[in-house]
């Protein structure tokens, strides 16, 4: 139980996409069976404009509560369900609840967007674009309510067939966003390629913009890249007064963070905006 015997023994139980690991297997039929009994649910985190701080979207982030092992991050099962044939299952049930949630908001009277997270593999399956237009339809929500995150990673997998996709659901009038700006490798040549609506810079650059001047040389880049590539900029990751008032100087459009609100249960969001000041902090003090 020394240092090192501790590191060998997680090793083991860590899940190894690559091999028929236990732990992995495991995973796989539990997560098979939580998709068909209700076990994946949708938390949603807010996005404010950074001048009025008024909460515009939020966007939807997948949960998966183990009954065992309690809340597994969609970091670690997105990428298995990627691998095992269940990605389309899991896109399915995250805009089945998501739209059917912002139902339920604009029944309340608050018009809300959506954004929901596609992966890789989403953006190669022929039947999104129907299953899209479906879910709209059922629910009743325009579709420019409805947000796509895409990463420039997800993209550069088979460019031509994902470029291909967008311009579908485009064409259905769904906004498309790339999700965690500036992380991949073609950022600048791919964005005037892509048919998006919307940029999302990554937490990495914004969590820490107080601290280097590198950072905020990077997001007021990306800040007037994207202004004058005539897209929305939303700032991801923002936990801080400071750090908003920062991105609303800069020109950036939205905010969504830790400092506006964690991920909260669907449910929670009408009783939330409803005991909110109307204006946070950091726009009282301007
Ligand atoms: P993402 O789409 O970039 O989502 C943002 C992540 O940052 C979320 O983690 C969110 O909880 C976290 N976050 C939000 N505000 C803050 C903040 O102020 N500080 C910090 N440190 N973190 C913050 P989460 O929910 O664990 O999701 C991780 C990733 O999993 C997502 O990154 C997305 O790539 C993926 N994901 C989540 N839901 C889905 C889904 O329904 N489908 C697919 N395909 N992927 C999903
Ligand atoms: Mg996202
Ligand atoms: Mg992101
Ligand atoms: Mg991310």
């Amino acid at each position: 139980y020394d240092a090192k015997g501790t590191a060998r023994g997680l090793r083991v139980y860590a899940p190894d996409l690559d091999t028929g690991d236990p732990r992995r297997l495991a995973l796989v039929s539990e997560l098979r069976t939580a998709l068909a009994t209700g076990g994946i649910e949708v938390h949603v985190q807010p996005q404010a404009r950074t001048t009025t701080g008024e909460v515009v979207s939020v966007e939807a982030l997948v949960r998966w509560d183990h009954p065992e092992t309690g809340r597994i991050s969609p970091e670690e099962f997105v990428p298995i369900a990627e691998r095992t044939g269940l990605i389309g299952a899991l896109t399915t049930r995250v805009l089945d609840r998501s739209l059917a949630a912002c139902a339920a908001w604009r029944a309340a009277g608050h018009d809300l967007g959506i954004a929901v997270n596609l992966s890789a593999r989403s953006l190669h399956d022929a039947d999104l674009v129907d299953e899209v237009a479906r879910l709209l339809a059922r629910y009743g929500v325009p579709a420019g309510r409805l947000t796509l995150e895409v990463t420039e990673g997800s993209v550069m997998a088979d460019p031509a067939r994902a470029i291909a996709l967008l311009h579908q659901l485009r064409d259905l009038g769904v906004r498309l966003s790339v999700d965690d700006f500036g992380t991949g490798y073609s950022s600048l040549s791919y964005l005037k390629r892509l048919p998006v609506h919307e940029v999302k810079i990554d937490r990495s650059f914004v969590t820490g913009l107080q601290n280097g001047s590198e950072d905020v040389a990077i997001v007021r880049a990306v800040t007037d890249l994207g202004r004058h590539l005539g897209l929305e900029v939303v700032a991801e990751g923002v936990e801080d007064a400071a750090t908003w008032e920062l991105l609303r100087e800069m020109g950036c459009d939205l905010v969504q963070g830790w400092h506006l609100s964690r991920p909260m249960p669907a449910a929670e969001l009408l009783p939330w905006l409803r005991l909110r000041p109307v204006a946070p902090a950091v726009l009282r003090a301007v």
